[in-house]
């Protein structure tokens, strides 16, 4: 599996799932516009990572700033001549119970986990359209399929994102380019490490595989999904989860 002179977007590739996807990408030879909406962290880690720092591109994006993210996407177009890939990851919780939920909790989770990722992806297909050849894959999670309490703005976002998955992988199928969604379950980042240890413990012990998974994990399925050996494969979504979702 090689991406060479490939192009890649990733959203959120400042840490976590994101920054494992743009490694893994890079790793296998692709040219990767990372963004976040902190650069610098994105800078920071491809300077630790050698092997790859060549092929990352650290690129600021907050991807609720519509007009940022058409702004990126064409830039990068012309500046590359094309895009390939573009993976939407950028992700936040803002956890609470619906019945004490504020309007901007659920808009602020609603805008970054769903409303960016049609914004990208309308940006982003113009230009796989026209060129015939493109992947898309979103990042969903168990919850969007199997609900969580505690979380109806995430599970309401990253479930309609599982929507805008299927639509659009029938809406450009016919012009060589894929959309599917990897729906991770409890993976190991910053997005987790702030839940309560008692919760992790409780969760980990209803994975059969008994641990959280790792960024690395997701990122190998995400890179499948990216590569030509996924060239029939669209409008689906790939659970990665230990188990969790059966
Ligand atoms: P994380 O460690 O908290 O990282 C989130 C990433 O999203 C960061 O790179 C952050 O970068 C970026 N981001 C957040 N808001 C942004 C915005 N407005 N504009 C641009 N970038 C933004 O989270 P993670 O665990 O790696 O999660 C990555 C994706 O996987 C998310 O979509 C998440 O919902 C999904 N997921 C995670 C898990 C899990 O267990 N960890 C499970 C299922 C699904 P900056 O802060 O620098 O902008």
């Amino acid at each position: 599996m090689t991406f060479t002179d490939q192009v890649a977007i990733v959203t959120g590739g400042s840490r976590g799932i994101g920054q494992a996807i743009c490694q893994v990408l890079a790793e296998r030879g692709a040219k990767v516009i990372a963004t976040a909406r902190n650069a610098e962290r994105v800078s920071a880690w491809a300077g630790d990572t050698p092997s790859v720092e060549d092929r990352i591109i650290p690129t600021s994006l907050d991807v609720t700033d519509r007009e940022a993210v058409a702004r990126v996407i064409d830039e990068t177009a012309t500046t590359h001549g094309k895009i390939d890939i573009l993976v939407n990851n950028a992700g936040i919780t803002r956890d609470g119970l619906l019945m004490s939920m504020e309007d901007d909790q659920f808009d602020d989770v609603v805008n970054t986990n769903l409303r960016a990722a049609f914004w990208t992806s309308r940006a982003v297909c113009r230009h796989m359209v026209r060129a015939r050849h493109g992947r898309i894959i979103n990042i969903t999670s168990v919850s969007g399929l199997m609900g969580n309490p505690g979380q109806v703005n995430y599970s309401a976002a990253k479930a309609g994102l599982v929507g805008m998955t299927k639509s659009l992988a029938k809406e450009v199928a016919k012009r060589g380019v894929t959309c599917n969604a990897v729906a991770p379950g409890f993976i190991a980042t910053d997005m987790t490490e702030v839940l309560p240890q008692k919760y992790q413990e409780q969760v980990k012990a209803l994975i059969p595989m008994q641990r959280m998974g790792t960024a690395r994990e997701v990122a190998e399925m995400v890179a499948f999904l990216a590569s030509d050996g996924a060239s029939y494969i669209t409008g689906q979504v790939f659970v990665v989860d230990g188990g969790l979702y059966t």
